[in-house]
């Protein structure tokens, strides 16, 4: 199936795409549940589904998305075959497709060059885009994928992607599940429902990730952290990060937070078939961070003080405590850096005195953290302002009270 976008010009209906993603969840759902009343379910099935499910969702989030389109990650050849066998089962189309409409989502984000613009309305986002033809110029469609063209293999999926895609997404599972004497329930579990699945879960990313959520990283578009959309979206669910550092190769910067593409390249880190994770930089994270919280601030502030000199005195003291924030941070994270390249190089007794002076930048660092904290929580507490336009000072000279240093 071809899942081609539509930038701009006429509508034209594109009779594959369409079929194809409105026979899909009739074969794999109707499909299945009669299988299921007449034959009954057993853990072949199960089984082939779960791979299936695993395999193809992982080759799109891990492999299509964050290794193909954003580059954040090196991996070796098998990985990359894998990648390039599963996404096209996924049926998302080739991943020079894949990955160029993808970096035009980024590019041009929420504008009528966004592939997949929720601004034209969350069923549009979520699928409606895919029922049309494209309509770009093809001599210039693949100029924002210089890499992937020159990518031999990838090259080859794109030029043999039907073959591939019935290979992998629908032979295979019918062979497994005839294995145990059941094709046809491995065709329907680990082909056509799966298929319908792994395609929902992609595109609430594009419906679901621009529509609910915080920004916490950045206000200047629709992209939302959303952490109970992970288990949804293979762990896509921290998308305003994504759009705001699409270069990390992680979308939820946390240990605890789920992202089974992060989870799944630290795994095959540790096999030693991945390398060169990048990961921005904690104070340029944390930066943004404050930038966004200052806005929120600053928002507020501005339709509640009256006086000029009132609100130059708040600014300055949230600024004075978000640089004071940062510096900590980057002392913190130099000695971090210092110790762990230098440590093996040094006396016991040197080592010692270093670990000392990390718990001291960490204390530090935790101190402006939470006095910056406290500061903005006090500025939330800033009335709005009343009918009359009065303003509680008293809240604001509170707030000036807060020592910075
Ligand atoms: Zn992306
Ligand atoms: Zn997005």
């Amino acid at each position: 199936m071809r899942q081609s976008s539509l930038a701009k010009g006429n509508k034209q209906i594109d009779p594959v795409n369409a079929s194809f993603i409105t026979l899909t969840p009739i074969i794999g759902i109707l499909g299945t549940i009669w299988y299921a009343k007449t034959y009954g379910v057993t853990w072949v099935e199960l089984a082939i589904f779960v791979f299936m499910y695993l395999a193809t969702g992982l080759s799109i989030t891990g492999g299509y998305h964050r290794y193909y389109s954003h580059r954040t990650y090196d991996c070796a050849r098998p990985v990359q075959l894998f990648y390039l066998a599963f996404g096209a089962a996924a049926v998302q189309n080739s991943v020079l497709n894949w990955g160029s409409d993808h970096r035009y989502h980024h590019r041009f984000v929420d504008t009528d060059e966004d592939p997949y613009n929720i601004l034209k309305g969350a069923f549009y986002a979520h699928m409606g885009w895919i029922f049309y033809k494209d309509d770009r110029d093809a001599a210039t469609r693949f100029d924002n994928v210089p890499d992937l063209l020159k990518d031999r293999w990838v090259m080859f999926q794109h030029r043999h992607y039907l073959p591939i895609l019935v290979l992998f997404g629908f032979i295979l599972p019918a062979l497994v599940g005839a294995l145990a004497g059941r094709p046809l329930g491995g065709l329907l579990w680990g082909g056509f429902l799966r298929v319908v699945v792994v395609h929902h879960m992609t595109w609430f990313i594009n419906s679901l990730a621009h529509l609910w959520g915080a920004r916490p990283y950045s206000l200047k578009d629709t992209a939302r952290d959303n952490w109970w959309l992970g288990p949804f979206t293979f762990g896509e669910g921290y998308h305003n990060f994504h759009h705001k550092f699409q270069a990390d190769y992680r979308n939820g910067l946390r240990w605890y937070q789920f992202d089974m593409a992060k989870w799944w390249i630290n795994v095959l880190y540790v096999f030693g078939l991945v390398t060169k994770m990048r990961r921005i930089p904690e104070p340029i994270i944390l930066k943004a961070k404050l930038a966004v919280e200052m806005e929120a601030v600053a928002r507020r502030l501005a339709a509640a003080i009256a006086s000029e000199r009132m609100w130059a005195k708040v600014q300055y003291r949230l600024e004075m405590g978000r640089l004071r924030l940062e510096t900590a941070m980057i002392s913190y994270q130099a000695a971090k850096l210092e110790y762990r390249h230098r440590k093996d190089a040094w006396s016991s007794e040197m080592r010692r005195q270093w670990a000392e002076k990390l718990e001291v930048y960490e204390a530090d660092f935790e101190e402006a953290r939470a006095r910056w904290r406290a500061m903005v929580k006090a500025m939330h507490r800033i009335p709005q302002p009343s009918a009359h336009g009065l303003l509680s000072f008293t809240v604001v000279l509170d707030i000036l009270k807060y020592r910075l240093f």
